[in-house]
Formats: structure tokens, sequence, C-alpha cells
């Protein structure tokens, strides 16, 4: 969107008081999501002027654009997710209606200064790759970008409200990815991290088969420049002998998967209506790990789910003990509204769930630093994406995923967005640190 507008004469601006038009994009996925989106909302549009336009845009309109416009009085705009490439149009129809009137104006002429309805854009049409007006779908930061591959979902997980906000699968077409990898590295970026609800379902609505094994080894060819490509959001079953080869064949592609299991147990599983064979698990992991020796794993896991039992929740902490991941995210269990699960109710309480949670927590905190610790004393390839006053530059590894996953703490100054060698010298829980080797590349 910004790109768009700035294409049309517009400018991003640091504060809000200085925007002509404040876009509020939203996420509508869990409920503290939710409260935070209002709460901005609500606070933009108290502060606002009645020159300001207010749009609230993402996942929350398209999903609840009636709800938001009772919520936030003051608001002109309700955009969706699948249409955002409109919003240039949005901006300009919004800009032909009549403002309301000023506090002093309604004085002076006895104006009421009701404001119009909100405008509402909210088409279902998914137009994902082909109707983007060339604005790059990559979000940047740093030398990094992630790059949306497909978007929506159909897979039937009974706690997950995004199919129902997002739709079903859409794929980019192929050479469209390309082609905006190829705009990110002539933009200089050294990693490109692949994105979708279910990476791993990429090309199926396109016909292709193993799509994302496809795609990458296009990518490789298409991007050598492009030090480090990395994969997000695979889904259990569907990481397949050929994905693991081309991970295997290929060093740019990142010994790093994050596969969000959920859940160990088979029956929580079932009840979560995911993937249910845990040896299945099992054996693409040690495959993968006698494959790729490096692989760095990342997986996440919901506590307390409906019917989640002491004995189920103990399957899972041995789960987690025995696979040692590198990663591990978890999340309580919240009822979402019109999902599958929402009918199962909310039967574990709120103190279970805490327990759960920092139980799960602190487990996977142990294994962490210790996987960490075995680091110590190895040379690790880092990407700087910060530098501190102290003299400490801030990177990651290919271990680590920007945003969730740990950082690498280096002595001294680097180049934002070099990449360095450095030898690791501590670890803890989450983080390492360490030492520049030698001349960065
Ligand atoms: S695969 Fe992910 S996005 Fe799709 S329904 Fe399941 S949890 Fe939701």
């Amino acid at each position: 969107m910004v790109q768009l507008l700035e294409r049309d004469g517009f400018r991003a601006v640091r504060h809000p008081e200085k925007a002509s038009i404040l876009i509020v994009n939203t996420c509508g996925f869990i409920g503290p999501a939710r409260e935070e989106s209002y709460s901005v909302l609500r606070e933009l549009s108290e502060a606002k002027r009645p020159d300001q336009l207010l749009i609230a845009a993402g996942c929350l309109t398209q999903r609840y654009g009636a709800e938001v416009a009772r919520q936030v009085p003051g608001l002109d705009g309700i955009l969706g997710t699948r249409r955002w490439m409109d919003i240039v149009e949005v901006v300009r129809q919004l800009r032909s209606r009549p403002q309301p009137a000023s506090g002093i104006q309604q004085a002076q002429t006895g104006n009421p200064g009701l404001r119009p309805e909100p405008l509402y854009h909210l088409p279902e049409t998914p137009t994902i790759g082909t109707d983007e007006n060339g604005a790059l779908r990559a979000s940047i930061a740093g030398a990094s970008a992630y790059l949306k591959i497909a978007d929506g979902c159909r897979r039937p997980c009974a706690f997950c409200a995004i199919p129902l906000i997002k739709g079903t699968t859409v794929s980019r077409p192929l050479e469209t990815i390309l082609e905006e990898a190829r705009r990110l590295r002539d933009l200089g970026m050294r990693e490109i991290v692949l994105i979708a609800q279910d990476t791993t379902d990429y090309g199926h609505d396109l016909g292709l088969q193993d799509g994302l094994a496809t795609l990458l080894e296009k990518m490789t060819v298409a991007i050598p420049e492009v030090d480090w490509i990395r994969i997000l959001y695979a889904f259990p079953g569907y990481v397949t002998d050929r994905l693991i080869d081309v991970m295997a064949s290929h060093p740019q592609v990142l010994p790093y998967l994050d596969i969000p299991l959920q859940h160990a147990a088979p029956a929580t599983l079932t009840r979560m209506r995911r993937p249910a064979n845990i040896d299945w698990v099992h054996s693409t992991i040690a495959k993968m790990r006698s494959r790729l020796p490096k692989l760095a794993i990342r997986t996440t896991f919901i506590v307390g789910y409906p019917g989640e039992t002491r004995a189920e929740f103990q399957t899972l902490l041995d789960f987690i003990e025995e696979m040692r991941f590198d990663h591990v995210g978890a999340f309580q269990y919240s009822a979402e509204i019109g999902t599958a699960s929402e009918a199962l109710g909310d039967p574990v309480s709120a103190t279970v769930k805490e327990r759960r949670f920092e139980r799960l927590m602190e487990l996977q905190q142990g294994i962490s630093l210790q996987i960490n610790q075995s680091f110590v004393g190895q040379k690790l390839d880092v990407l700087i994406e910060g530098q501190e006053k102290n003299g400490i530059a801030i990177g990651r590894s290919y271990r680590d995923a920007p945003e969730i996953d740990g950082m690498v703490l280096v002595e001294g100054k680097a180049e934002l967005g070099s990449i360095i060698p450095v030898r690791i010298t501590g670890a803890m829980a989450y983080d390492l640190s360490g030492v520049p080797e030698s001349q960065k590349r």
C-alpha cells in the first residue's frame, strides 16, 4: 500500500498528527491481536482532526467490517485484506466526499457535522500475483525480505480462523515470484524468507507437484547472488523427499525449517483436525537430520486445547524433550469465533493453561541453552542487522529467522547488511555471542 500510495504522490510520515491519511493494517487472527487493532484504531479516531481520514485495512476488517465500524465511530474507510491493492482508489473516493464540518464551522452554520457512513471496500476476490500494479509484495527489513508465495489456506485446522479470513490457498505464479526475487536481489537483499500460510502447499492450485521444491530450484538459478533463502511455515506431512533433496543440494537454501506441529499427542491432534501421524514427524525429522546435519528446526505448540488431559500434555513435554528442537514457540489456546473448535468451548482453565505454558517454555529453555552451548567454539556466518552504542553488533545466523528466533551478539563494529564469519564464544538460552573471525564478505 505504501508503494502504491507513494507512486500516486503521497509520502509516508512518521507521526500520525502530520498525516492526512491514517491507515491501520489490522490483525484479526486471535483475540489479543484483535484487541490491539481496536485499541490503536480508537486512539487514532479520538485524536484525529476533521481533515484527516482514518482507514482500517487488513484481516480484522475483512472478517468483521461492520463490527469494526461500530466499535470505532470516527472511521472513514474499511478496506479488506484481499483488495489492499485498491488503496489508491479508496483514498480517491474518500477525498472526493464532502468533509464533515469542524467544531467552529458547526457553531457558525448550525450544521451538526455528521460524519458520512464509512466507505466499505471488501470484495472477496483473491487476486494475489495478478493485480498488484507492480508493487513489490515483499516486506523488507534491512538486508532481509519476506517474500509471499501464496495467500490463504485450505487446511482444516479446527482452531484456526485464517481460512475464514483469507479464503483458500491462492499461489502466486512462479514467474511473478522469480521476478520479485530478482528485484529484491537488485535492492541488495542478502536473505529472502519465503512465506505463506502453508509454504508446502505452494503451487497445488497451479497444478504443480512439489511446487515448493520446484520454486526453490528455480530461485537458486534466478538469484544465485542472494546468500540465504529461508523457508517458514511448512505443514506436517508435506515435507517431501524432493524438498529435502533440494535443501540438501543447494547451499543457498538454508538448513532451517519452521514446521508448526501444534501438539504431539495423537488424540489432541485429531481433535485439532491436524495430521496425527506422529511417526511421520519422527521419521521425516530423522531423515532431514541425516541429510542436513546442520539443520535447525523451529516449531510451535498450542497448550490448553479443549480436552487436553494431563497425560496428553505430558506426551507433548516428552516429545519436546526427545526431539530437541532448536526453537519452540507456544500459545495458550483461545477459542476463535466461527472455527470448528469453538463448539468445544474453552474448558481448560486459564490457570492450567498458564502453568502448562510456563512448564513447556522452561523445558525448552534448558534444551535451547544446551544446543546453543554446543555452538561455542564453532564459526557461524552472521548477517549484521544492528549496531548498539556499546560497540556490540547484532545479527543472525542461519539458525535464526528474523523477529522470532535468537540473535548473535558480535563484539565490535560491523557494517549493516554484511555477512561476517563469527567465532562463537558464549551461549545464552536464546542468543549467542562471539567475535568476528576475519574479513566480511
Ligand atoms: S495450516 Fe496454519 S493457517 Fe492453515 S488452517 Fe492450519 S493453522 Fe491455520
